[in-house]
């Protein structure tokens, strides 16, 4: 979060410095970012994607050059900028292909659009691989050799990362492990890719609203009802609150979704024996300054207990992701300085 990003001044960052941008559908996150992956300078605008990518492109350039500013540098002392964001995507052309949330950005050649509107280098890369490749270089797996994170949100994102390795995958949707199926039946949930049984369909904040209506629906009892009935929208936010409060139903969904994500879990860690697990985004249920959060995360360790491989479960640590938002344009930095790394020793 913003506010709890702890700056450090120019004189105490180390060079190289990279720029990392968070392209998002509502909005749009920037950070100037020393050698160490401490942020140096931060900001957001509106993606307004309905102006164009052109338009987006050029006032993302403008941003950029804002953060460098403030960053107390110039763009000469940039040596790369990474910009990350949702795919559909093509990542060695530097292209969003069919996007879900930008509208009418097919085929937009957005890498490009920005390396020439700020006249810098830059990277791309996918949102979820570089909020892994973040928590990874320092968030909370800074001491881990490799590691899945899973961002539990609208959707589920996954990003793998092994040592300096992005698992981008041969056309750049490798670890796209929200839709990995748990439930192959013909009456499975419906993903919002529009398949059936995929993790998504189960363990995203959708999927949690949507069980929830189901059971209310079904003539569950619930304190959920009443504050429905007061005004209040159905979110996990809600879920939690009256979890927390005592809500037998609310806590039976939070559990369900535990299991879920630790179904999901427990195949990655067979396929990839990662150092660890992280959990992320803004579906964690206050993480661990909350008992519920806690209880969560400890109920998916539990599930990860009792399913997979003794060796494999107890060699892997299940933990919350600690760079919140802010992630992803930490992490794109990231990748940009990685690209800059390969560049200079040649190992490409
Ligand atoms: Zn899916």
């Amino acid at each position: 979060m913003p506010e709890t990003l702890q700056f450090i001044p120019v004189a105490e960052a180390r060079e190289p410095f990279f720029v990392g941008i968070d392209l998002g559908g509502t909005n749009i996150k920037f950070g100037v970012v020393d050698d160490r992956g401490r942020p140096m300078s931060w900001m957001t605008i509106p993606t307004e994607a309905e102006r164009g990518p052109e338009d987006t492109a050029e006032r993302m350039a403008a941003a950029v050059h804002r953060v460098i500013g403030e960053a107390g540098l110039t763009p000469q002392r940039i040596a790369r900028v990474g910009l990350a964001s949702a795919g559909p995507m093509d990542i060695p052309a530097g292209m969003i292909t069919t996007p879900i949330n930008l509208k009418g950005w097919h085929n937009a050649p957005i890498r490009d659009l920005v390396a020439t509107s700020c006249g810098l280098p830059v990277t791309f890369e996918n949102d979820a691989n570089a909020a892994a490749y973040g928590e990874f270089w320092v968030g909370a797996g800074r001491d881990f050799p490799s590691l899945i994170l899973l961002t539990l949100g609208t959707g589920i994102g996954c990003g793998i990362i092994f040592g300096d390795l992005v698992l981008r995958g041969e056309h750049s949707h490798g670890g796209e492990s929200g839709h990995i199926i748990l439930d192959f039946s013909p009456e499975a949930r419906l993903c919002g890719c529009g398949r059936r049984g995929h993790l998504e369909a189960y363990a995203s904040a959708t999927a949690v609203i949507k069980r929830a209506k189901q059971l209310l629906e079904s003539g569950r009892r619930s304190s959920l009802s009443d504050r429905i009935a007061g005004g209040k929208g159905l979110t996990p936010k809600l879920i939690a609150a009256e979890a927390e409060a005592g809500d037998e139903l609310s806590l039976e969904i939070v559990l369900e979704t535990a299991h879920y994500i630790g179904l999901g879990a427990v195949s990655l860690m067979h396929m990839l024996q990662p150092a660890g697990v992280f959990l992320g985004g803004a579906m964690t249920f206050g993480g661990h300054e909350t008992a519920l959060g806690r209880r969560f995360l400890e109920h998916v360790r539990e599930e990860v207990q009792r399913l997979a491989l003794p060796q494999v479960a107890r060699a892997t640590s299940i933990d919350f992701a600690t760079l919140g938002g802010d992630a992803g344009f930490i992490g794109a930095a990231g990748v940009a300085r990685l690209e800059w790394l390969q560049k200079q020793t040649g190992h490409y």
